[in-house]
């Protein structure tokens, strides 16, 4: 059975028609299954263990119960929790990570909705892993909209290159502990003024929740420049090495436990001229430029998690679980919950590639103001509707568990909790709202000549 699921085909077919895009697909997922599902795995039984008796049978084997040995058990133990670097080098050789770039810039020149379509399959087997990516081709779209508006510094445009050639793993960093993440524009205290010199930036202040924080190199960091209430964000890149810079706390967490979350601690960093990207004042206007497209690579990942619990939903009720000597699935509310999960997540999947091609299209017309507003509103729509379907998925699969979906080993509660990343991550439900109706009022207007 393949990997891919067939409306991702379908969708490829239908845009390109081209034999090659589907073989790199299928090949991607096969690539996916054998090495990063059970990776994945791997960590997630290792996570299950009750660390105590892991480390009691290892001194036991090494017959030493000195300091020295019990740290190197506890790492031992860590080191099995975590993803291998070889999986992360394999999926940079894959040629995801700079696939859908120019290959002026170091990439393939490859069709957006066909990485959308590899970061479902990606998603599908690690969320930690896709987001991983994930975050880091938010940066790079971008600076790439910098890079062809003429705006974009030396010292940006080679570090755009190397992230996307895999060499440099980015971040990108808007939210504050101090301020709700929905309103972080209005409320961010992050700052940003220039040197003694004149020549550079001195930074002061500190992000949260910020994805790859511990295994990024170059981060994107948006802070304040002024008060001015629309013009007032400026965004700078800042390398691992800066003086000054550091991370701080990294959270245990529930959700993408493979994927590192943390905080950002910015002291008097100093960094060239050539660090800011673009032009002053113009931060909030990229962050919802790399939002617009991000949120079509997390409603992507969603419709991967989503897609898997649905199988596993199937299979528990079809070949699994019984209740009363017959089998889930002979019992109509299964039927019922099959069909909804079948309508919602086939959506889900649909929206989320027609935002892929709008934002294509987008690309190649990026002054047409309707095409804008139907590109936001779709990926708006798709985040939306794609972290939402990941969660019911999810909640269904656990229901037909029983009991049973609460103990460690059973991969569904896991699955549940790493559907919330999908839920905060690049805006809750709620901003998605606001946002996809001020742009259909803007529609409306607009047509209207009001
Ligand atoms: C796993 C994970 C990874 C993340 N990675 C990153 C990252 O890489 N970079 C980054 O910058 N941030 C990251 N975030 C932060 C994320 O973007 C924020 O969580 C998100 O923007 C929501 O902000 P908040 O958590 O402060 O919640 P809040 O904005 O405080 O919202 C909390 C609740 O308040 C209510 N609410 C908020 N606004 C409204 C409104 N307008 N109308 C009605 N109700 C509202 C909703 O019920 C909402 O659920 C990450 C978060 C998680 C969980």
């Amino acid at each position: 059975m393949s990997y891919i699921t067939p409306g991702q085909k379908e969708w490829l077919q239908m845009l390109y028609n081209d034999k090659t895009y589907l073989e790199m697909l299928e090949s991607f997922g096969t690539f996916v299954e054998k090495k990063v599902l059970p990776a994945e795995l791997d960590t997630e039984v290792h996570r299950a263990k009750n660390p105590l008796s892991e480390i009691k049978s290892i001194l036991k084997d090494k017959n030493r119960f000195d300091w020295e040995t019990i740290e190197q058990s506890i790492n031992e133990i860590k080191s099995q929790q975590k993803i291998p670097e070889e999986v992360y080098q394999q999926i940079v050789e894959s040629g995801l990570v700079g696939m859908t770039f120019s290959e002026e810039l170091g990439g393939l020149g490859l069709p957006y909705p066909l990485f959308i379509c590899f970061l479902e399959t990606l998603g599908k087997a690690s969320p930690s892993i896709g987001v991983r990516y994930a975050i880091s081709n938010t940066v790079c779209e971008g600076l790439r909209f910098n890079h062809e508006a003429g705006d974009l510094s030396d010292y940006c445009l080679a570090t755009l290159k190397q992230i996307i050639f895999g060499e440099k793993l980015a971040a990108f960093c808007l939210t504050e502990v101090s301020a709700s993440g929905s309103n972080i524009m209005q409320e961010m205290t992050t700052r940003a003024v220039s040197n003694s010199n004149g020549n550079g930036y001195i930074l002061n202040g500190s992000k949260f929740w910020i994805t790859n924080a511990e295994t990024a190199n170059v981060y994107a960091i948006f802070a304040r420049t002024s008060d001015d209430n629309s013009n007032g964000i400026s965004l700078f890149l800042v390398e691992r090495e800066t003086p000054g810079f550091r991370v701080g706390q990294v959270f245990e967490k529930r959700v993408v436990e493979n994927s590192s979350l943390g905080e950002l601690v910015l002291k008097d960093v100093e960094i060239p001229m050539q660090n800011r990207v673009g032009n002053v004042g113009e931060g909030m206007r990229y962050a919802i430029r790399m939002l617009n497209s991000g949120r079509i690579t997390i409603a992507a990942l969603a419709t991967g998690l989503a897609q898997r619990a649905f199988e596993e939903f199937l299979e528990n009720a079809v070949e699994g679980k019984k209740a009363g000597q017959k089998h889930l699935i002979e019992y109509d509310r299964t039927k019922a919950r099959i069909a909804e999960l079948s309508m919602e997540i086939n959506a889900a999947r649909d929206m989320t590639l027609r935002a892929a091609w709008l934002k294509e299209q987008f690309d190649l017309d990026p002054d047409n103001q309707n095409l804008l507003w139907s590109y936001v509103i779709a990926s708006n729509n798709a985040k939306l509707k794609a972290s939402l379907i990941a969660q019911k998925s999810c909640d269904y699969l656990i229901k037909s568990w029983g009991a049973s979906s609460v103990v460690k080993e059973n991969r569904a509660m896991k699955h549940y909790l790493d559907s919330w990343l999908y839920y905060f991550g690049e805006a809750v439900p709620e901003v998605l709202e606001n946002t996809i109706a001020h742009m259909e009022i803007k529609k409306y207007k607009s047509a209207k000549g009001l």
